[in-house]
This record gives structure tokens, C-alpha cells and sequence, in this order.
């Protein structure tokens, strides 16, 4: 049961063969279990989950019930819940309970999932690892001594461990396809806009954007089918037609040998240059080859200011950020120093005692950017270089549908291995910044295995609103691989 897919679930919650509070019940033994040793779940509340689970049970026994109904999701906690405590990582957080529901929690909520728990992170989003929240480090189910990826590690390791059938995260410059691809699953960064940030802590606003993590992209379809859609309170989220990211899973193909025929797969000469370890590239390409199997064909494309994402997205993000995190300054609700001076001195004392190293970092960076006189060396520059960058993809599109390439240029690494080394922690990110600062939707999906028997993760990139098209090549790969059903040995 733990490895049945949403779809599998679904049809057994409806067939009467489970209940939800069954399932739900299972999954939090398991969770009550496995977390200890993996340290992906912050908060529990068993009895809001059976409960939830309860009014799934009656949906469907009234025959109401929608694709999600009686699933146990499991959701980041930078998602605001009513009632649960919403921490994103950070002791400025830790007593924080949320009085509101974020937009996709809505969605889910109203969809008949139910809440599993809330997930470990890096504080505030920050982070390539997992190990800069204030609860510690969450552990990677392949091998516990490794990172599980970041920052929606909690949540990648949720499903690795397949404590949680899915999950949520989010994703401002690779927070979700990163861990997914070192914990070996699935997640989906949506076009920027189609998810909305309503109730979402915010990292840095102009890249974040929430999506799914499963174990197949049959099911990232599923949870997207949900978290899609247009919020007014959201001031960058898309009014557009509600798209089935189903339908094209299941779309017959014309020639049944090779399902991807006329498809153009792009890969970027510049990802494979030095820094990309060898047993990733060699996954990655079987993967192609595989691609190419199913009738795909390859193109060599050029994205010739790859080099300059990291550096670019490095000086936006923090600008974003120490914008975003001014609101938490001890007055209203967060942490607040026990003692202090003045106003100023709570201010600086409570956000000295809240907000841990790498955070402070970011504001610190952000700040310096932004300030008069640096503005146009580096803040204004970045911008420029954001602009590059998506004209790169505009005309890699005019050539290929899709890209393609690693997700990360290594298996997940020793944990503590980058902690005191933040220039080589934000150099992981070099393949999956472009697409947030782009705004483009990109994926990863488990594409094989390397050095120490560690996952690895293919990126599918697509153009604007190209999920639905990713999303059925990543299907055809999975019907004809089985890298997706592979876990984690020992964890039972
Ligand atoms: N690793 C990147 C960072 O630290 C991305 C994090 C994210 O996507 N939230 O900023």
C-alpha cells in the first residue's frame, strides 16, 4: 500500500477495499515510526488528520468523491494552515500557529486530501540541504548520513520514505526539483503565476512558486490538477482556463512503439561541462537515449548565460528576501527577544535571536545590493542578466519543445559537507535557478543511480504553461523505466 500511486489509492478508497482513516492511520504509524530517523516532519496533529480523514470517509461513501478525496498529503511548513503551527524552519516561527489557510491549501482541503503534517525545511526556503532550519537537519532515506536535499527536503523525504503518498513544496530556485531528484522522486516547478503565493512565507517573491512532489508524474498531475488556479489575492497569479494535466498522460499515441515521436528534446551543450560529476552525466544520458527510444529527438541547443544564473539569482533572491523578512521584527506576532532596550533594540535584538546564519547572510547580501550607490553595480546588472537568460530560452524554444539535462551536478552529499561553505552550496543550484529567474516550469524525475547507490535526477524544462506536454513525456519514460519504483533499501 505505501507504494501505490494516488491513482492506485484512489481506486481502492473507492472500491471500499480501504478507508481513509485507514490509510491516514497507516501513514501516521509509519510517520511515528520512520520520522525519527529521518527528521522529516516537524509538526503532527493526529487528530485534525483523522478527522479530515472522517469527512473523506463520508464523501465517498455519498459518492462525492474527487480524485484526492481521502489522501494524506504531506504539506512544507512554509504553507500557513488554520489551526497548525506554520514555522517555515525558523525559530522566529516556532510558536507560530496560523490563523488562515494558504490558497493551495484551500485547494487541497476542498479536494478531500487530507493534511498529513507539516515538513522540514530550510529556514525561511534557504538553502540547497536541509540543514539550515532551526529543527535540524532532515536526513536522506537512501542514506543517512547525506542531505536530503533543499529546501523542501521534509518533504522529499516524506515520500522517499513513503511516510506520505505525496507532497507539497515550494520551488524560487530549485526547492523542489532538487530534493526530489536526491531523494529519487518526482517534483514539478509550475510556470511562474499558476500556483498561487497567497499564504505562502515569502522567500523571494518574484521567483517562488509552490508545486508538487510524488513518485510519479502521473501523480504530479493529479496534485496539480488541484494546486493550479487563478487566486485574486495573489497579484501575479494567472487568469487562465483550467488545464486537466491528466488528459495528456493519457492521450493515445499515434504510433505505439515510439510515443514521442516529433517530439524535440534540447540538450544544452553548457550542461555538461566540467563541474557535472561522471556518474550523473551517464545517467542522464542513458536517459536521453531512452528518450530517443520512444521516438524523441535530440538537439543540441546553447544557453549561452547558463554560467551567469547562479550569480545573478544570488544577488535578486537575497534583494527579495531582506525585503520579505523587514515584517518580522518582533512587534506583531513572531519571535521576540525576552529582553531589550528601545523599539530599535527589540527590533535588532529579537531579529539577532530569531533568524539563524544563513538567513542573516541573505538580508545581509540583500541589503548590500540594494543600497544606494551598489544598486547598479549589482542589483540593476542581475536584473539584466534575468533578462538574458529568458531570452536564451525564448530562442532554445524556436528549436526544441523540451530541455533536458541534470538536475543536480552530484548524488546528495555528506551532511555538514558545504554547511560552512555557502559559495559551494549555491553552486549546486547552477542548473535549476535559470528556470525560476525565467519563469519557466521545470521538472525532475528519477532517471537512475550513482556513486554510493545515491539517487539521481533528470530536469525536463519546458516553455511557458508547457506543464501537461512534460508531464506526458516524463509519463512515457516511466511506463517504459522503472527508476520512479525504485526505494530506498532498509526503510521499512
Ligand atoms: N538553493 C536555493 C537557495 O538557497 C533555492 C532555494 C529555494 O528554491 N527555495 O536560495
Amino acid at each position: 500500500m505505501f507504494n501505490a500511486t494516488l491513482k492506485q489509492l484512489s481506486a481502492l478508497l473507492a472500491q471500499k477495499k480501504l478507508s481513509s482513516v485507514e490509510l491516514t492511520q497507516s501513514c501516521l504509524d509509519r510517520v511515528g515510526r520512520l520520522n525519527p530517523g529521518f527528521n522529516a516532519f516537524l509538526t503532527i496533529d493526529a487528530e485534525r488528520s483523522l478527522a479530515q480523514a472522517r469527512a473523506a470517509d463520508a464523501q465517498i461513501a455519498a459518492g462525492k468523491a474527487q480524485p484526492l478525496t481521502g489522501i494524506p498529503v504531506a504539506h512544507k511548513d512554509i504553507f500557513c494552515a488554520k489551526g497548525w503551527r506554520t514555522s517555515c524552519g525558523s525559530k522566529m516561527l516556532a510558536n507560530f500557529v496560523s490563523p488562515y489557510d494558504a490558497h493551495v491549501v484551500e485547494q487541497l482541503n476542498a479536494a478531500g486530501a487530507v493534511m498529513l503534517g507539516k515538513t522540514n525545511m530550510d529556514e525561511f526556503a534557504m538553502g540547497s540541504s536541509s540543514e539550515t532550519g532551526f529543527w535540524g537537519p532532515v536526513k536522506n532515506p537512501w542514506d543517512r548520513t547525506r542531505v536530503a536535499g533543499g529546501s523542501s527536503g521534509g518533504s522529499a523525504a516524506a515520500v522517499a520514505a513513503r511516510m506520505a503518498p505525496a507532497a507539497i513544496g515550494t520551488d524560487t530556485g530549485g526547492s523542489i526539483r532538487q530534493p526530489a531528484a536526491l531523494c529519487g522522486i518526482c517534483g514539478i516547478k509550475p510556470t511562474y503565476g499558476l500556483v498561487s503565493r497567497y499564504g505562502m512565507g515569502a522567500f523571494a517573491s518574484s521567483l517562488d512558486q509552490g508545486g508538487p512532489m510524488a513518485k510519479s508524474a502521473e501523480d504530479l498531475a493529479l496534485m496539480l490538477n488541484v494546486m493550479a488556479g487563478f487566486d485574486v489575492r495573489d497579484s501575479t497569479s494567472l487568469e487562465r482556463p483550467a488545464e486537466d494535466y491528466t488528459r495528456a498522460l493519457e492521450a493515445p499515441a499515434a504510433d505505439r512503439a515510439k510515443p514521442l515521436a516529433g517530439l524535440r528534446i534540447g540538450v544544452p551543450k553548457e550542461y555538461f561541462g566540467g563541474g557535472l560529476a561522471s556518474d550523473v552525466a551517464a545517467a542522464v544520458e542513458a536517459a536521453l537515449a531512452q528518450f530517443e527510444k520512444l521516438g524523441a529527438q535530440r538537439v543540441t541547443i546553447s544557453l549561452p548565460n547558463a554560467g551567469l544564473s547562479v550569480p545573478a539569482y544570488y544577488v535578486i533572491a537575497p534583494a527579495e528576501a531582506s525585503s520579505n523578512l523587514s515584517r518580522f521584527d518582533g512587534v506583531r506576532y513572531g519571535y521576540r527577544a525576552p529582553e531589550y532596550g528601545d523599539l530599535a533594540d527589540m527590533y535588532a535584538k529579537s531579529r539577532a535571536q530569531g533568524f539563524g546564519a544563513e538567513v542573516k547572510r541573505r538580508i545581509l547580501i540583500g541589503t548590500y545590493v540594494l543600497s544606494h550607490g551598489y544598486y547598479d553595480a549589482y542589483y540593476l546588472k542581475a536584473q539584466k542578466i534575468r533578462r538574458l537568460i529568458a531570452q536564451d530560452f525564448a530562442a532554445a524554444y524556436q528549436q526544441c519543445d523540451l530541455i533536458m539535462g541534470p538536475t543536480s551536478p552530484s548524488v546528495a552529499f555528506a551532511l555538514g559537507a558545504k554547511a560552512t561553505d555557502p559559495v559551494q552550496m549555491y553552486l549546486i543550484d547552477i542548473y535549476t535557478v535559470a528556470a525560476n529567474l525565467a519563469g519557466l516550469p521545470a521538472m525532475s524525475i528519477p532517471c537512475g543511480f550513482g556513486e554510493g547507490g545515491m539517487p539521481i535526477g533528470l530536469q525536463i524544462a519546458g516553455n511557458y504553461f508547457a506543464e501537461a506536454q512534460m508531464l506526458a513525456a516524463a509519463h512515457q519514460y516511466q511506463l517504459a523505466t522503472d527508476w520512479h519504483l525504485r526505494q530506498p533499501v532498509g526503510v521499512e
